[in-house]
């Protein structure tokens, strides 16, 4: 099932132009409701439960209820990130609960650049920026 928003902890990231969410949602799934400045999101149908916005959420204001196969009804799954880790709380049906904390990073948080190498790039070309173009080919062997 797809991500839902508790309203009760939602502060609309503080009124910011894009919120967390809206940021990461990779199918661009989540809006802000400006009138409550409160996130919701707009089409349950199309989400795939990545939990990207679950992760970047700063209140902890979004959950997913994870597909049966590895959440079965009754149980949780939630992720907490912090500068370099993220925690995994899994809560079972029986109410036992265990956590797992894997480092998320391996550069400092805001170091890592990964369009560096394109300083000066023509961006608008259509080739990719690490491709070349090809020679035109030589008319007289196209001929034969
Ligand atoms: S990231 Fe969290 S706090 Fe910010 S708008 Fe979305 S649900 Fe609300
Ligand atoms: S779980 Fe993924 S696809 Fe679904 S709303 Fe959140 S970021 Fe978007």
């Amino acid at each position: 099932m797809p991500s839902f928003v508790d309203p009760s902890k939602c502060d609309g990231c503080k009124g910011g132009d894009k919120t967390a969410c809206m940021y990461i949602c990779p199918n661009d799934l989540m809006v802000l409701n400006t009138e409550e400045m409160k996130a919701y999101n707009q089409e349950p149908d199309a989400c795939w439960e990545c939990y990207s916005c679950v992760k970047i959420c700063p209140q902890g204001a979004i959950a997913v209820r994870g597909y049966s196969d590895f959440v079965p009804l009754g149980g949780q799954v939630h992720p907490m990130r912090s500068s370099d880790s993220i925690m995994w709380t899994v809560k079972f049906r029986n109410g036992n609960i265990k956590r797992f904390k894997f480092p998320i990073r391996t550069t400092a948080e805001g170091s890592a650049n990964a369009y560096l190498d394109l300083k000066g790039a023509n961006l608008d070309d259509e080739l990719l920026s690490t491709e070349k173009p090809l020679k035109n080919p030589d008319p007289a062997k196209m001929a034969k």
